[in-house]
């Protein structure tokens, strides 16, 4: 094996992680691998191409001294308490790490029933695998944070849904597993050592500088508060919606997770819900920001106990801290767009003007990526009319009296070209998973490189035609 895997989150808390198996495959076969996260992984890519490797990394044989384990979490599913949710259908291969001392999971989705699948068949179909994939490709690629995917197996073996469908297992890499959810979990116990171990471990992995702090279990609850809005932040700047922002969906580490019925709306518009499965709205697009809010309420409230003796000290501090979460979501957003506007400087002024240009965009129901593009264009000489607030964003620029042609080619660079269309993504899913991944492959690489303008990529670069009803289904 090339090589090693660490156990650190199960020995550290055996009460939220459970030794299990994964279903032997009847006939695994790699369907994708992911060469460039192998070689950051310090994987020999290579090795992806090898029997050893599907084997391996489709559970079929346990990796040398390793026990995989189905993890532990509760959570809130639009709204309502789950006591006990945990990897249904998913296992934790172990730890990675790298020769720079960065510490990567590697988990397994679509592995066989755990004791936590209560009525699932513990299974994942190819189309929906290959979907989670590409949308964390992507999203890496905008520079947003987000796990990856190692691979995606073929198990073999048919899946049931509404129709029969491939199985597929996908190889998941994340800097953790620990969400909002699992310090659900560990606080319902009512173990509040418990609690604390998994704080512990939390803040020795992702937020070290709470330890700084002394008051470490609020500076780690502050640093959630500060990667959460500012990945929400990143979510609204390129128009994603995840669509299931449960907070057993919401990592501590501040990483997107879980791509299921998630999207990138096509024609700006706040209440866009792409979800099947969201029937009220509670996730639409401009939500995000607030459900952000509403699922770190859940996380402050585990963490209460270890934050001060005093219930009352502990309940002011932490709602404190929460209530910080607005100002710095408005903070990142607002810098996101300053950037995308060409402009330097801050100024009396913007704020109003980047909601206007959101409301405009609104009002005439047009495309967030390609507007945003058009607007280096426009200082170019190709015009763009958005009835007066082009003009008033030219004057914005002048105040800075930087050259125009300067301030379009930084604009570039920051104005994706590019980014996942519900359409394309759809026709080339469906492609794949009849066969043929020649499609899938063309989107995986232009998405790869998202800024970079060039012809013949309309099916990425503009929204597809207006699709009322237009859904997208959970990631089974
Ligand atoms: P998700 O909506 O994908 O975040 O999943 C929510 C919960 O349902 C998690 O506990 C999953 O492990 C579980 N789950 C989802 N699909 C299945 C399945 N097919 N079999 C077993 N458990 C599942
Ligand atoms: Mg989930």
């Amino acid at each position: 094996m090339p090589f090693r895997l660490e156990a650190t989150y199960a020995r550290a808390l055996p009460a939220l992680a459970q030794s299990w198996r994964a279903t032997t495959p009847s006939n695994p076969s790699m369907v994708l691998t992911n060469p460039a996260l192998a070689t950051e992984l310090g994987i020999d890519p290579a090795w992806l191409g090898t029997p050893e490797a599907v084997a391996a990394l489709s559970g079929a044989e346990a990796i040398d001294g390793t026990e995989p384990v189905a993890l532990l979490y509760a959570g809130h599913q639009f709204g309502s308490y789950s006591p006990r949710l945990g990897d249904g259908r998913a296992l934790l291969l172990g730890e990675i790490v790298t020769d720079d001392s960065r510490r990567f999971d590697l988990h397994l989705k679509g592995s066989g029933r755990t004791p936590f699948a209560r009525g699932g068949d513990g299974l994942a179909s190819l189309g929906p695998m290959l979907r989670e994939y590409l949308m964390g490709e992507a999203m890496h690629a905008l520079g947003i944070p987000t796990t990856r995917s190692l691979a995606v197996i073929e198990t073999g073996d048919s899946v049931r849904r509404e129709t029969m469908l491939p199985g597929a297992i996908l190889v998941r890499v994340a800097s953790s597993h620990i969400r909002v959810g699992t310090f659900q979990y560990a606080a319902a116990t009512g173990d509040i050592n418990l609690v604390r171990a998994l704080a512990d471990h939390a803040i020795a992995r992702h937020h070290p500088r709470a330890l700084e702090s002394d008051q470490p279990y609020l500076a780690l609850f502050d640093a959630v508060v500060e990667t959460q809005a500012a990945l929400i932040a990143e979510w609204l700047l390129v128009g994603f919606i995840h669509g299931v922002m449960n907070t057993d969906n919401m990592t501590i580490s501040g990483e997107t997770i879980d791509y299921g019925p998630c999207a990138f709306m096509e024609r700006v518009d706040p209440l866009t819900v792409f979800s099947s499965i969201d029937q009220g709205g509670r996730y639409a697009f401009g939500r995000q920001p607030s459900i952000g809010q509403w699922n770190l309420a859940r996380l402050a409230e585990t963490l209460l106990g270890l934050i001060d003796d005093d219930p009352e000290q502990a309940a002011s501090a932490a709602t404190e801290v929460l209530g910080t979460f607005g100002e710095r979501f408005s903070a990142r957003w607002h810098a996101g767009m300053r950037a995308r506007l060409g402009l330097t400087e801050h100024r009396d002024g913007d704020e109003t003007l980047n909601e206007d240009l959101i409301a405009t965009l609104h009002e005439r129901g047009l495309d967030l990526i390609s507007t945003m593009r058009s607007l280096s264009t426009h200082l170019r000489g190709a015009r763009v009319d958005l009835g007066g607030w082009t003009e008033r964003w030219e004057t914005r620029l002048a105040t800075e009296g930087r050259e125009p042609m300067t301030v379009a080619a930084e604009m570039d660079l920051v104005n994706p070209f590019v980014v996942p269309r519900n359409l394309a993504v759809q026709q080339a899913l469906d492609t794949a998973v009849a066969g043929d991944l020649t499609e899938f492959h063309r989107l995986m690489s232009e998405l790869a490189d998202p800024y970079t303008q060039r012809d013949g990529l309309d099916d990425l670069a503009l929204p597809g035609p207006a699709a009322p009803g237009f859904r997208t289904f959970c990631g089974t």
